[in-house]
């Protein structure tokens, strides 16, 4: 057994992105400024999206665009139930409704027709989540959000440096993306949003800097400080340069932490091939490059005769941590409550939700380390 405790993730920080953020603090201009306008545009360049904005995570993202197009009581918001809380609690603080839709059992993503059989009348939102660093099937998603006339917005938390078909995840359409420290890339807390609608990106900039035409850096640096009026009331999600800063040197490297994330994603299907009692993802047959976010396995409870959460802290006793991506919201206290979700409703994702687990993997493991995880997996299994 290793005498050191592996967590299941961890970032992957350069002493030069270390020193980089020193050199921020001692400038003098530590709010968001020139680094937060170089990461911009290096993240519209490596996206080739048309423009983003950047903010203080993914869910001020979400809060500064349920604001920017209305969204409100009646309005409903199409969402899988297998993803991270963050859009399912936004949607419900603004009044609107969180319709589940339950996710491809092998996957765990939501597919164009499931998303096509819960739209209504009211359908004013649909926020598929591209699962673990695989893409979703964007051409089949776009088509039904287009003949339906709905907002797309691609949940890509997870798939930073993922492309479908050709196309890098974020070039089109409107995408949010997340730098929180276990993601592709970080800056302590962080999140973009990416679209190629300008007007909405305008829209979005002022919304997440007080509703005023332009932020302090501008106001700074244009002499327009007198001028700033509030055009309508925002918030104050601004990502400091001390962050930006970081994000820089993180996206500089992003292809090659993606490259070694793979190779340790390969290698644990390698080594895992043999134990029936995990069972990884199914790899989506279209053309698509994995992101490599996550390695998610579901464990077959019946034939390990053990829970999951029960695996969980086996591994945790062999100094093996593990991560859980996601258990369901429906069924959180909050939803199972006020919306009266019940077992039952979303069968594949409760089905997930019950059996996976997030295995270590980051940039900077170790072929010791893997070997360490499968041998931890075999002992408590018994192999
Ligand atoms: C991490 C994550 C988020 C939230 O990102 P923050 O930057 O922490 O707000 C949203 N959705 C998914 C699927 C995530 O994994």
């Amino acid at each position: 057994m290793r005498d050191t405790f592996l967590p299941f993730s961890k970032p992957c920080i350069t002493e030069a992105e270390i020193a980089a953020v020193g050199d921020v603090l001692r400038s003098g201009w530590i709010t968001t400024g020139p680094k937060g306008a170089q990461f911009e545009s290096d993240l519209k360049a490596y996206t080739g999206a048309k423009d983003v904005v950047c903010m203080t995570s993914e869910t001020s993202v979400m809060q500064t665009l349920v604001r920017a197009i209305g969204l409100g009581p009646g309005d409903e918001v199409i969402t899988p139930s297998m993803t991270w809380v963050s859009m399912v609690n936004i949607t419900a603080l603004c009044g609107a409704t969180p319709v589940f839709v339950d996710c491809d059992k092998d996957t765990l993503m939501i597919t164009a027709e499931a998303i096509e059989k819960a739209i209504t009348p009211r359908t004013k939102l649909i926020v598929p989540v591209h699962f673990a660093g695989a893409i979703l099937e964007l051409d089949k998603i776009r088509e039904v959000a287009a003949r339906h006339n709905i907002m797309l917005l691609e949940d890509a938390a997870h798939a930073l440096g993922g492309e479908f078909k050709g196309e890098k995840i974020g070039k089109k359409g409107h995408v949010m993306f997340s730098f929180h420290p276990i993601k592709n890339i970080t800056t302590g807390e962080g999140g973009m949003f990416a679209t190629d609608d300008q007007a909405l990106a305008d829209r979005m900039r002022s919304l997440k800097f007080h509703g005023l035409g332009v932020d302090a850096y501008d106001r700074q640096t244009h002499g327009r400080a007198p001028q700033a009026q509030v055009v309508e009331p925002g918030f104050k999600f601004n990502l400091p340069d001390m962050q930006a800063v970081l994000g820089i040197g993180q996206l500089a490297r992003v292809d090659e932490m993606n490259r070694k994330r793979g190779e340790i994603m390969n290698c644990y299907l390698d080594k895992l091939a043999g134990i029936e009692e995990l069972i990884p993802l199914k790899r989506p047959d279209y053309d698509f490059v994995h992101a490599h976010h996550l390695m998610v396995v579901r464990l077959d409870i019946d034939k390990a005769a053990m829970s999951r959460d029960d695996f969980m802290s086996e591994l945790k006793k062999r100094n093996i941590g593990t991560g859980l991506h996601f258990r369901c919201v429906h069924l959180q206290k909050y939803y199972r409550e006020t919306m009266n979700c019940q077992r039952g409703m979303l069968p594949n994702t409760e089905y997930n939700s019950d059996r996976i687990l997030s295995l270590p993997m980051f940039p900077d493991m170790t072929e010791q380390d893997l070997n360490d995880v499968v041998d931890a997996i075999k002992d408590v299994l018994k192999k």
